[in-house]
Formats: structure tokens, C-alpha cells, sequence
């Protein structure tokens, strides 16, 4: 079984600036495994301690340093890695992103379970997963917190959905899309002589001309989303009012300040 974990090395929180354009600038920031990956990785190493025949790959679209991310996927565990990198690929939107995913899982010969992180801590869409699982035909399942692969190569999921859990079961071959936790103690840490061996490994990179596609495909010029603005949300003032203590009185002086004159006494009629 091959399971492939698509990883997003993000800037860490705190560094993030936009330029010109509203892309961001990354030369010279230091990077991280964006956390939700990193739980699909974990999931992955889960499903091949149930089934040790399993193959995990790592890959990635982005530049050269996200070799870093790669290199620690390695180091947890990931069989091998592979980078899809070129100035092509820059500037890529989601759709333009997936398409070049979509590209390097193919060239990997497809793969039975496909997990993203359900979002990027930095553009935060979370629309990868669901595009390269619709480009693939494949179902999907979003919002995963933990799954097994059974005997007959299902996968059994738990995804939150609000204030439950839900228990999904689908055919492999399928898409996964993983949650992070709330606290980053349920990780793993690879051990010193597993980083100095992952760092010996090389990770495969591959561009537009390997994965056979064009130029105007992929990166800025494959991308119809335009970041136009980026901008924090206007601060509003928020009021607050002490009624008095005496029931009556405060429903007097709440009925003074309401903005529209409601009639609560005389029935509850709406005076518009
Ligand atoms: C501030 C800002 C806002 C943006 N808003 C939009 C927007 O609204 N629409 C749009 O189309 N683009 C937008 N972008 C561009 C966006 O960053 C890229 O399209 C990016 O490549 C994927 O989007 P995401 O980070 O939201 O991924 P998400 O869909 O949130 O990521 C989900 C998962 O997909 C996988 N994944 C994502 N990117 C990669 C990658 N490069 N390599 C491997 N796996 C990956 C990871 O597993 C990740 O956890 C924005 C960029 C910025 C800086």
C-alpha cells in the first residue's frame, strides 16, 4: 500500500509579510511543517504500524528550502520524499497548486490513500485536499482526526464535525483530509540518529518538464485567484451599559435604549 502525504512548509507564525502583489515573502524567513501535514503524517505512520508494507511519501510544491520540511517528514518516518520546484510553479493559486499535486502523484503512479492537513496555517483556504481529490475522482474525506485501514482496504475515519464525531467509511483508493490537534504534545520527535539519516537522503525534485505541463499551466499564469487586498479587520467599539438592579428599572432603561421603539408592555408589538 502507498500512502502519499502532501506537506505545505509554511513561514513561522509571526514572520509573515505580503509583497507588492499579496504574495508572500519568503526569502530569508525561517520555515515549519505546517502543523495539520504534520498530523497527516502522523496518521499515515499509524496506518504503517497496522500494515507494514505500506510506502509513505512525502511531497511538496514550493522552493528549494522547503527540503527542510521534507527532510523532518523523513526523519518521522516518510519513506522518501519528493519536491516539485521550479520558478514556474511560483505565485500558484489553489487550483494551480492541486493541478501540480495532481501532476505529482500521477508521476508517482498514483497512490491508495492521499492525506493533506485539512488547512495551511498561512493562506488558511483548505480548498487543496478537496480539488485534488475532485481532479483524481477519488472520494474524500475532510476534517479526519484519526482512521485505520481495515482488511478490506477501507479506510474507517472519525472526522469532527461540530460538537460530535462522525465515523465515515470509504473504498480505497481515497483522499484524507487531517485536522491538527489543539496541543502539538501528541507529536512525535524523530530521534538524533533518524535526522542525521534523513539528512543523508536526497529528495527527489521533479518540474514543469518532468510532470509534462506546460508553463502557462501552473504557477501565477495557471492561477484566475487574484489576492487583490490583505487587510485586518476595523476594530469596533464595543459599548457596554450598567442597568440598575431593580428589575423594573432596568427594563425601563433598556426599552430607553433600544434603537427601535418596541412596545413589550403594551404586548409585544413592533413599532417600525
Ligand atoms: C494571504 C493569502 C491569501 C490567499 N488566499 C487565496 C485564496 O483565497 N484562493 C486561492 O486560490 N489562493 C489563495 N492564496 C494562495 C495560496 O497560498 C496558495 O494557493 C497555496 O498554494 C495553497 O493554498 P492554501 O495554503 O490555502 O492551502 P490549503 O488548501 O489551506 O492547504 C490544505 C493542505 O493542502 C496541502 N498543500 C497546500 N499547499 C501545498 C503545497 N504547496 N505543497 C504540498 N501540499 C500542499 C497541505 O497538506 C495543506 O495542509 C492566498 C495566499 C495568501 C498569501
Amino acid at each position: 500500500m502507498r500512502v502519499i502525504v502532501c506537506i505545505k512548509q509554511i513561514l513561522k507564525v509571526g514572520r509573515v509579510h505580503l509583497d507588492d502583489h499579496n504574495n508572500l515573502m519568503r526569502a530569508g524567513v525561517p520555515g515549519m511543517m505546517n502543523p495539520a501535514d504534520k498530523q497527516a503524517l502522523e496518521l499515515a505512520l499509524t496506518i504503517k504500524n497496522q500494515h507494514p508494507d505500506t510506502e509513505i511519501v512525502a511531497l511538496s510544491m514550493g522552493p528549494a528550502d522547503f527540503n527542510q520540511s521534507l527532510h523532518q517528514a523523513m526523519a518521522l518516518g516518510a519513506d522518501r520524499a519528493v519536491l516539485l520546484s521550479s520558478r514556474a510553479f511560483g505565485g500558484a493559486d489553489t487550483l494551480a497548486t492541486a493541478k501540480t499535486l495532481v501532476a505529482g502523484i500521477q508521476k508517482l503512479g498514483g497512490a491508495d490513500l492521499i492525506l493533506f492537513g485539512s488547512q495551511a496555517q498561512d493562506a488558511d483556504t483548505g480548498q487543496v485536499g478537496p480539488l485534488v481529490a475532485t481532479k483524481l475522482n477519488l472520494p474524500q474525506v475532510t476534517y479526519m482526526t484519526d482512521g485505520t485501514v481495515d482488511q478490506e482496504r477501507h479506510l474507517v475515519a472519525h472526522r469532527l464535525v461540530e460538537q460530535a464525531q462522525e465515523e465515515v467509511t470509504v473504498a480505497l483508493p481515497a483522499v484524507g483530509t487531517v485536522s491538527a490537534p489543539d496541543t502539538a504534545d501528541e507529536y512525535h520527535y524523530p530521534s538524533l540518529h533518524a535526522i542525521r539519516v534523513s539528512m543523508d537522503t536526497p529528495v527527489t525534485v521533479w518540474d514543469e518538464t518532468d510532470l509534462k505541463l506546460a508553463p502557462q499551466e501552473v504557477g501565477l499564469k495557471g492561477s484566475p485567484t487574484v489576492v487583490k487586498r490583505v487587510f485586518s479587520p476595523k476594530q469596533v467599539e464595543r459599548k457596554h451599559v450598567q442597568l440598575p438592579a431593580a428589575p423594573q428599572q432596568a427594563v425601563n432603561s433598556l426599552l430607553e435604549q433600544l434603537p427601535v421603539g418596541i412596545d413589550l408592555m403594551e404586548g409585544g408589538t413592533h413599532n417600525e
